[in-house]
């Protein structure tokens, strides 16, 4: 059994790296209260992920894994991307960053409405060795807010092949099973199991 800690404080997010890598020989363990969060400054979803994982595993002296996400729209160019968290404003909730994207896409066709979710998870270790790898999910941006579940910008993503509903509209197994982060922790078993 390996014992990775993780450097996310994101309960949402930390609940549901645990029920993706459920059933793989490795403990996860949140990351020390005494452990600050670290700037995430980088301009790519690569160079924060890495920034995350290298500092915890320094200041725990353990391997480490962090993720880093982004919304990437189209018509948007790729906005908000590696800014997805503070897209409405530093202090932005969920609903604050949907009803942002939903006003900046007033007017524009379904067709052009094409986004996607991109994770980044990587692991450092001691020794100084790191990996990376990515996950992806394809979809579109819908008119308006729709379901429950999940959290971010899950109630106005609506992933290809779930016949129109949103993320937030599938249970989590079904979530997970599609989503970018899901294709992204299970490229990481994967290399774990090769290592
Ligand atoms: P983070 O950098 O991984 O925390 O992700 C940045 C932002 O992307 C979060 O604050 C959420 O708004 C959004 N996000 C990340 N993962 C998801 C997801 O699975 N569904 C919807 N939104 C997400």
């Amino acid at each position: 059994m390996r014992t990775y800690v993780l450097a996310t404080a994101n309960p949402d997010k930390a609940q549901e790296i645990r029920a993706i890598l459920d059933g793989l020989d490795v403990t996860l363990i949140p990351r020390p209260d005494d452990v600050p969060e670290v700037i995430e400054d980088g301009e790519t979803l690569e160079e924060n992920a890495l920034l995350k994982a290298r500092a915890l595993c320094e200041a725990t002296g353990m391997a480490a894994i962090a993720d880093d996400t982004g919304l990437f729209v189209d018509v948007l160019n790729g906005a908000p991307g590696v800014y997805s968290a503070r897209y409405a404003g530093e202090d932005a909730t969920y609903a604050d960053n949907c009803a942002k994207m939903l006003r900046e896409l007033t007017g524009v066709d379904a067709a052009k409405r094409t986004a996607r979710f991109r994770t980044v998870a990587a692991v450092a270790y001691p020794d100084g060795s790191w990996f990376v790898v990515d996950g992806e999910v394809e979809g579109h941006i819908a008119e308006e807010p729709r379901g429950e579940n999940g959290f971010g910008y899950d109630p106005i993503f609506v992933p290809e092949g779930t016949k129109g509903r949103s993320m937030a509209q599938l249970a989590p197994e079904e979530k997970h099973a599609l989503s970018h982060r899901g294709n992204a922790f299970r490229a990481l078993a994967d290399a774990f199991s090769e290592r």
